[in-house]
């Protein structure tokens, strides 16, 4: 029996770091690539905005922080199944 974690993030078969991630309400996918720049990267309109807004290497979106947490989880509990 394994657990199941509800957080709408999906791995992408064979990239890793590189997650598909779904957005509430419309059922909209993202791609995040957590390897990419210094603090993930994201596919999203919002991310997108906040990266050319600001001028922090920082920038993160709901996306990036699922996507995070998703990894976390299956740091701790290994072989997490969406
Ligand atoms: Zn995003």
């Amino acid at each position: 029996m394994s657990a199941v974690f509800d957080l709408g993030v999906y791995p992408v078969k064979g990239e890793s770091g590189r997650y598909h991630v779904k957005s509430n309400g419309r059922g909209t996918m993202y791609l995040v690539d957590l390897d990419e720049l210094a603090n993930g990267w994201c596919g999203c309109p919002h991310f997108e905005f906040k990266v050319s807004t600001s001028l922090s290497p920082l920038a993160e979106c709901k996306h990036i922080r699922s996507a995070k947490a998703y990894q976390k989880l299956q740091r701790c509990f290994g072989g997490v199944r969406p």
